[in-house]
């Protein structure tokens, strides 16, 4: 059993199938070429999923196996782990990301010359982003349809953790190469489930659709990282919240969150060029500028646009963004600074413990109205609305850029407008405690948009 994003043994298709054969190897290979990539560059996810490792590996030796860990290229160490252990079989859970398609193939190819079947059930999704075909064959472009074909297949039943699990003892690795340190939550499947019991039992998924995105008081599941590593699985939430049996608005609302993260697999599977350029074609064109100093002032939360900034240091500091946050970030590198969306992607794949290749990018794409299923590009999100609208106290602002502590509510989302002496009180001088917004939303807006514009008639499509 190749561990890869399904970092559990129970509700594990793939676990109970190899089970099922007989003597089990567990393998985690540290493959250089992600561990080294830019977008997995990420201290603060790496020591989750170091903690997610050890839980597994936990897991695994109370069932009577210990997790071992190889380090190398995944076509090289699977040949060689299947023959010492004698295996005729290597199962999987699937991935969709372009590397991990070409990754699988090349692995299946070189088990295959040594007679050993790759076996790949199930994902870290809830429905296979290829199970869904749509009308056309080709899959889905809106999101709405997907999700009425989606929501009306039944949560799968639970699969139960193998009784134990035999297999011979192979040298490990062991998980040096990842960094030590405390997660920033608690890590692996017993802290997982304990989040989804806690959310569901303070009430929270009940409100989730009325508190979603009132931002300071931070009530949605924070179950993203344990989705991203597979240490719960989507089942394991829809079945616990009573998903697909007439249930509360509410849940109804946090289960579709779910179907957005099968969404973007479901585009990321079929349209790989996703992960490296706009989904919409007319969009690939765009002019942006290069900006080094804006990139800077966006990414270390200085741009004088309070809600994204207190966004970027929420991520900074805590590995983690509200949702709303994330749209806000976005939206202010794209069309408010004009800086390529790829650029904040890679910084959020950087910066979040959750940073997920097709949910990051399905994200950005929505923001910079560059997939298909996004707002139109000509309606730009002005940050300052949006703060008032979902921060309406600036209490989550306060909490992340603590130089605006003191403003006055009337003038937490433009401090810049704050009268002489009103800074004085507050003790925030603009332009020495906090920055002017470094440009002007109302004209950045218009260029923005005729940015989008020009690209879409070079294409000769406007
Ligand atoms: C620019 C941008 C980048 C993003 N990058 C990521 C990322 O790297 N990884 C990631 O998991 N999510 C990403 N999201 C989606 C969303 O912001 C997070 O999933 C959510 O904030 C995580 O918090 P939660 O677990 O409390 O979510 P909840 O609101 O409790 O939602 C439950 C689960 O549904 C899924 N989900 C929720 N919203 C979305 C969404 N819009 N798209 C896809 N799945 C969703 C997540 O798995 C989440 O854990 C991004 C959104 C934007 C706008």
């Amino acid at each position: 059993m190749w561990f890869r994003r399904d970092l559990r043994v129970d509700d594990h298709p793939a676990l109970a199938a190899a089970a099922e054969r007989g003597d089990v190897v567990a393998l985690w290979v540290a493959d250089p070429a992600l561990l080294g990539a830019p977008h997995h560059r990420s201290p603060v996810r790496l020591r989750f999923l170091r903690a997610c490792l050890e839980a597994l590996d936990a897991e695994l030796t109370a069932l009577g196996i210990p997790l071992i860990v190889r380090h190398g290229a995944p076509a090289l160490v699977l040949p060689a782990v299947a023959a010492e252990a004698g295996a005729d079989r290597v199962h999987i859970t699937g991935d969709v990301t372009p590397y991990a398609t070409r990754r699988d193939e090349a692995v299946s190819t070189a088990l295959g010359r040594d007679g050993v079947a790759l076996t790949c059930i199930g994902g870290p999704w809830r429905v296979r982003p290829d199970a869904l075909v749509g009308s056309s064959g080709n899959g889905y472009l809106v999101f709405t349809p997907f999700f009425r074909v989606w929501d009306a297949i039944p949560v799968d039943a639970r699969i139960a953790t193998p009784a134990a699990l035999a297999g011979p003892r192979f040298p490990s690795d062991g998980l040096g190469m990842l960094p030590p340190g405390e997660p920033p939550l608690p890590a692996g499947p017993t802290a997982a489930r304990a989040r989804l019991e806690e959310f569901i039992r303070s009430g929270d998924v009940d409100r989730y659709g009325e508190m979603r995105d009132d931002m300071a008081s931070d009530a949605t599941s924070h179950l993203s990282a344990d989705l991203r590593m597979g240490v719960l699985s989507p089942a394991q939430v829809g079945r616990a919240i009573g998903a697909g049996d007439g249930v509360h608005p509410s849940r109804q609302a946090f289960w579709l969150q779910l179907a957005w993260r099968d969404f973007y697999a479901h585009h990321m599977e079929r349209h790989p060029v996703v992960a490296r350029a706009a989904m919409n074609e007319k969009f690939r064109g765009i002019q942006w500028d290069d900006a080094p100093e804006a990139m800077d002032a966006w990414r270390e939360g200085r741009t004088g646009f309070p809600l994204a900034d207190a966004g970027m240091r929420q991520m900074a500091e805590t590995g983690w963004m509200h949702n709303r946050a994330r749209m806000v970030c976005a939206s202010v590198l794209v069309k408010d600074l004009l800086l390529d969306w790829r650029r904040g992607e890679a910084v959020f794949m950087q910066g979040l413990v959750d940073g997920d290749p097709a949910n990051n990018n399905g994200g950005w794409q929505w923001t910079a109205g560059t997939g298909t299923d996004a707002a139109p590009y000509f309606r730009v999100f002005n940050p300052f609305l949006q703060a008032k609208r979902f921060d309406p106290t600036g209490a989550y602002v306060r909490r992340w850029v603590p130089e605006l502590a003191n403003v006055p509510d009337r003038y937490i989302h433009a401090p810049w407008t704050m009268p002489e002496e009103v800074q004085v009180k507050a003790r925030c001088r603009i332009g020495t405690d906090y920055p002017e917004p470094i440009v002007d939303h109302a004209t950045r807006r218009v260029e923005a948009i005729e940015r989008y514009k020009s690209a879409a008639e070079r294409m000769g499509v406007a």
